[in-house]
């Protein structure tokens, strides 16, 4: 009988978001934990057996580590690193011994203890994504634990039989990094997909899910109940759904499915390498936006021309430390390098409003403990280029980083939330301070680099004028654009209905900005979530938009829309479009010119 468990989906962007297999269940990860009082002289004995067990887990996650393909995903090598990390805090080796001592308990009660204490500890913190890492000391501590039982590594898998050609789907109560990457690379598995009863959407196994290609349905409570060995199980990631044998209809259609996104995607895919351009010849660059330096393979993946965004931001928050000038370059260089003399993109900072450092990191730059993390209206707050401005080592550190990043790779600076000249000028001033700084330590960087702004804020759309002669390049972020034009706040879903970004209001801006760019022969781009929606690519097109930055896994789509059209008819539509009073109107406007195509 088909049966339907639902959890949190996780698509890739590379990958169909079905998977269809034979079932294998991973061995329950929560052993019975013996827990047993010893006597005195037995002490040291179950020291040692924990001592063993931690060196044997030690040298496993070494071993792994050091067997990670160089074109793995960076998470895989960051996750390892953040177990081991786990395995060598003093809370976590040091304290079950001397819980053994004091208590005169065995190693597995010891430490199964001090698992409790701490995650404990880290299921008290407000932020999700640290809460989340409560499933990470679990997972270190389940491999201690099988250590323990078993005196030597764990890691062997049973291969189960599956018929020629057919897949298998994972089901696990809890993956981890280790886990998922000795199974991925094992030749004589074919993994499709997984599906585990733990794990959120910010998990590592999510991450990680994401970063290998591979659909997953998290969080799905009772899983390893509902399914058996070797059953016939389809992942519905896009809907979150996993359907346990499933009827020859549904399968049918599951598999029909499968097919159509596989095709689809292999469509797509040939057109990675094709030189981007519209079907009257006119040139585009399509570019990437990326949060970490791991993403740019995917960026690479979509043949993406260049990084039109690159959100450091991403870099200083969840963590107590903010990153030095040298860890910032390395993160930079990483991606310049990777792309092989094709544009970076670099966002200076855009801390503040939903994006907030933890309180130690801010602690550092000298803000008074206790203050409030989210003023009372943060996204009108102190936010990016105001952030920067008001804590200057933070900004020039950031700006000495980029510049010499810019020795090897092709780099721009890009500075969010302007909205005044004098912003834009204290900006291009502290550019020039990073650039002396570093000419007298005698380091190297591209002395040409150009420096941008982000127009996403009205006054800074109606000011175009003034800021190309003093810019080299301007990048739309239309995110924000419509929150500030519309006075709706991004994150409140209270009035998200009304966040709309097809509001004349925000088209004209939209248009304004692109003119005037062209005008001043300054490029503009837009990297805000519109560039990578294909039902806009006409519409921005006929705006004069030649540059489009957007997340990797829209790039092919957009791509392929914009080579079918041609900048005359686009011209016209967009003309018709800023005639229309009210967002319905520009609604219909773009289905009748869709309809008109789809009827040539
Ligand atoms: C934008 O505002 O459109 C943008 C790209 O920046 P972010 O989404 O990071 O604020
Ligand atoms: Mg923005």
């Amino acid at each position: 009988m088909t049966r339907e468990l639902v959890g949190i989906g996780i698509v890739s962007g590379s990958a169909p978001g079905v998977a269809i297999g034979r079932a294998h269940l991973l061995g329950a990860s929560e052993l019975d934990i013996p827990q047993y009082q010893i006597e005195r002289k037995d002490v040291l004995h179950e020291v040692a057996r924990l001592n063993n067990a931690f060196s044997i887990v030690r040298a496993e996650l070494d071993e792994l580590r050091g067997q990670v393909a160089p074109d793995a995903p960076g998470e895989v090598v960051a996750f390892l690193d953040l177990h081991r990390m786990i395995l060598d805090d003093s809370h976590l080796c040091d304290t079950p011994r001397d819980l053994v001592r004091s208590k005169l308990i065995n190693a597995e009660w010891a430490l199964s203890m001090q698992l409790e204490e701490v995650c404990r500890q880290f299921e008290s913190i407000d932020d999700e994504y640290l809460r989340e890492r409560s499933q990470d000391v679990r997972q270190v501590v389940d491999r201690v634990m099988k250590a323990l039982a078993h005196g030597k590594p764990q890691t062997a898998v049973a291969v189960p039989k599956v018929a020629e050609g057919e897949r298998l789907i994972l089901v696990a109560r809890d993956m981890a990094p280790a886990d998922v990457l000795h199974l991925k690379d094992r030749a004589d598995l074919d993994v499709a997909g997984f599906v585990t009863e733990l794990g959120g959407p910010t998990s590592h196994t999510a991450i990680l899910a994401r970063s290998l290609g591979l659909p997953a349905v998290l969080g799905v409570a009772g899983a390893r109940e509902a399914v058996r060995e070797g059953d016939l199980v389809v992942i519905d990631a896009e809907a979150g759904r996993l359907h346990i044998v499933p009827e020859a209809g549904a399968l049918g259609e599951f598999r029909q499915r499968l097919r159509a996104q596989t095709e689809a995607r292999a469509q797509l895919r040939r057109l990675k390498g094709r030189i981007a351009r519209t079907r009257d010849g006119v040139p585009l660059e399509l570019m990437a936006n990326i949060e970490l330096p791991g993403d740019v393979r995917d960026a690479l993946e979509a043949g993406a021309d260049g990084i039109g965004l690159f959100r450091t931001e991403f870099l200083f928050m969840n963590r107590d430390r903010l990153p030095d000038e040298d860890e910032q370059f390395e993160a930079y260089a990483k991606v310049a390098r990777a792309m092989k003399g094709k544009p970076v993109v670099i966002r200076t900072l855009d801390i503040g409003a939903d994006k907030v450092l933890n309180e130690a990191a801010r602690l550092s730059l000298g803000i008074a403990q206790g203050a409030p993390t989210v003023e009372s209206n943060p996204a009108l707050g102190l936010r990016a280029i105001r952030y920067c401005l008001a804590y200057p080592e933070l900004f020039l550190t950031q700006l000495r980083a980029i510049l010499r990043a810019s020795a090897v790779g092709t780099v721009r600076i890009l500075v969010p939330m302007l909205a005044h000249v004098h912003e834009v000028e204290q900006a291009l001033a502290f550019v020039a301070r990073a650039r002396e700084q570093l000419k007298e330590r005698k380091q190297k960087f591209d002395g040409r680099v150009p420096v941008g702004g982000m127009i996403e804020v009205p006054a800074a759309a109606l000011s175009m004028p003034a800021f190309v002669k003093r810019m080299k390049f301007f990048s739309l972020g239309t995110n924000d654009l419509i929150q500030y034009t519309l006075a709706i706040d991004r994150a409140d879903s209270s009035v998200a209905h009304l966040y709309d970004h097809l509001h004349p209001a925000v088209l004209h801006l939209i248009a304004r900005t692109i003119r005037v760019g062209m005008r001043a022969r300054t490029p503009v781009a837009v990297c805000g979530e519109m560039a990578g929606e294909v039902e806009l690519a006409e519409l921005l097109l006929g705006m004069g938009l030649r540059q489009y930055s957007m997340h990797p896994s829209q790039l092919l789509t957009v791509k392929e829309r914009l080579m079918t059209l041609s900048t005359k008819s686009a011209a016209k539509l967009a003309a018709r479009v800023l005639r229309a009073d009210d967002p319905m109107d520009v609604r219909r406007a773009l289905e009748r010119a869709l309809a008109r195509q789809q009827a040539a």
